[in-house]
């Protein structure tokens, strides 16, 4: 690793607090910050040096349990804090003395900060010409509400940078689990030819949350699952389960395959979005086992809102490949379990010689678990043991935390690397985030047009039953529901 700068606006906020700077000590404790680098952390509060790194010290205690004594010195000389208002372009001064003098040292801007400041702070860095062709601009999500606003979110930011500068983060692409789901499919020559239709019966995928929105209500309001979870972590899962296998593993080989994906999705519009989509609303209930207040009550949550808090819908994909598999989608708050997994149901077989005796013949079936366990199960027949020829599901389990014993790279920690290095295989591009956004779009539409509301569920449920309902109708349930 070369010595890199790298400006972090919103410095002080929750996300910066809670994974970016315990996420940087970590990267330099493996020694992947080298001497020459410097961290500036910018937001308006009226912090002295010293005041900034005791809030980033007691951020990395809190996240790491202790540090080390020997190593700190070194990482909060690397640290320094500069007061200033992506709103007012006179307090920018500071930010290019800063920098001034190194334009050949990578240059990181993280905008960790809300959507709406980006352009400003896009603005300012261009009319200061601070975006040297070192320099990389990274974007937290959410960009933009709908396609019209993140097209002038892109526009704004792209007058100060190249496509080849922007790193829009969608932190799912970072977790180690996702890295495997790609190696256990273009890894491995096994599955390859059972991946598709005629051998896959359908495929889920759920990203279940035990917490409620918590701090973030009026943030969430705004927003809701389908543009919090939908939009970005299960189309890109979806992207990477249904992508046809890259000709390498460059960056835009990768992300050329994700796009003809969302650009295949059958569009869901009008009445079908009442068909194929289920939105929900948690309401008061129990979540570990204490009562929880449902979401119109939480703080910052206006007392009529119709912001979903859960989606579940089937989507379809209009390809050689996929054409009839149907791929059901579900993510939401309050939910029985915290879980994050895809679930791929393969075909019965054909023709089964062991008749009714046997017992239930249920098809083989591929989990790969994200969160909490980071795991890959296969689920096979196998004869019980004993008299007569009866078939019983039995796991083939590879946890692969265990298997490799190695420290796991927060997903964080990852993604910062790839931006210093220049690596954008695991960021969207904008192609693919406005085609997210074209699918995602006539769903909003359909249900402010065709459903008035959403339907309640009982926090610590697995969401409204019409979610059960929307899968059932073509014979399965939901794994895990069963
Ligand atoms: P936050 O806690 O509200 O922090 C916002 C930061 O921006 C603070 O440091 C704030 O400090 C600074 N700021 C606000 N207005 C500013 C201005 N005019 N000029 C300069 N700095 C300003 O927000 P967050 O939760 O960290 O979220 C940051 C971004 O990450 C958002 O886009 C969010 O959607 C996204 N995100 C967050 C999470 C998460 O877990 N928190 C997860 C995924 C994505 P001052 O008030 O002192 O200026």
């Amino acid at each position: 690793m070369q010595p890199f700068d790298l400006v972090l606006f919103g410095g002080t906020g929750d996300l910066a607090m809670r994974k970016l700077l315990p996420a940087l000590y970590r990267r330099h404790l493996a020694g992947q910050i080298p001497p020459g680098s410097r961290l500036l952390g910018v937001a308006r509060g009226d912090l002295s040096r010293e005041a900034y790194v005791a809030l980033v010290e007691a951020s990395c205690r809190a996240s790491e349990g202790s540090l080390d004594a020997t190593q700190w010195p070194a990482f909060v000389e690397r640290l320094h804090y500069l007061s200033a208002d992506a709103l007012r372009p006179d307090s920018f001064g500071a930010i290019a003395g800063f920098l001034a003098g190194r334009d050949e040292v990578t240059r990181v801007f993280f905008l960790s900060t809300a959507p709406a400041l980006f352009a400003g702070i896009c603005s300012q860095i261009g009319r200061l010409g601070l975006a040297t062709p070192a320099s990389r601009v990274v974007l937290e999500k959410p960009l933009g509400q709908d396609l019209a606003t993140a097209e002038i979110i892109n526009q704004q930011v792209g007058a100060a940078f190249g496509e080849h500068q922007i790193y829009r983060i969608d932190h799912y692409l970072g977790k180690e689990a996702v890295q495997n789901l790609m190696a256990l499919r273009f890894g491995n020559a096994l599955f390859e030819p059972l991946w598709a239709r005629g051998r896959i019966r359908h495929v889920q995928i759920t990203v279940a949350e035990t917490i409620g929105v918590e701090t973030r209500g009026s943030f969430y309001d705004q927003t809701g699952a389908l543009r919090d979870m939908v939009q970005n972590h299960l189309l890109q899962l979806l992207c990477i389960i249904a992508m046809e296998p890259p000709a390498s593993s460059d960056a835009d080989a990768m992300r050329d395959e994700k796009l003809k994906v969302l650009r295949a999705l059958r569009p869901i519009t009008g009445a079908a979005v009442l068909a194929k989509t289920v939105r929900g609303q948690y309401r008061a209930g129990a979540s570990g086992g204490k009562p929880v207040s449902g979401y119109l009550e939480e703080t910052g949550v206006p007392v009529d809102s119709g912001t979903e808090t859960f989606v579940a819908l089937k989507a379809e994909i209009d390809s050689w490949r996929w054409a009839g598999v149907p791929f059901y989608l579900r993510t939401g708050k309050r939910l029985q379990e915290k879980v994050s997994e895809i679930v791929v149901t393969f075909e019965d077989v054909p023709h089964s010689i062991f008749g009714p005796s046997a017992g239930v013949q249920s098809p083989n079936r591929l989990r790969i678990c994200l969160q909490p366990c980071d795991s890959i199960t296969l689920t096979i027949l196998a004869k019980s043991p004993g008299d007569g020829m009866r078939l019983k599901p039995v796991d083939l389990s590879l946890d692969l935390a265990a298997s490799f014993k190695t420290q796991q790279l927060d997903a964080y920690e990852r993604l910062l690397m790839d931006v210093v290095k220049g690596n954008l295989t695991l960021f969207m591009r904008r192609d693919e985030l406005d085609a997210a956004w074209r699918w995602i779009d006539p769903i909003r539409e359909g249900w402010a047009q065709h459903d008035a509301s959403p339907k309640g569920y009982t926090a610590g449920s697995w969401g409204p039953a019409a979610s059960s309902v929307l899968i059932g109708r073509d014979g399965f349930g939901w794994h895990g529901e069963l």
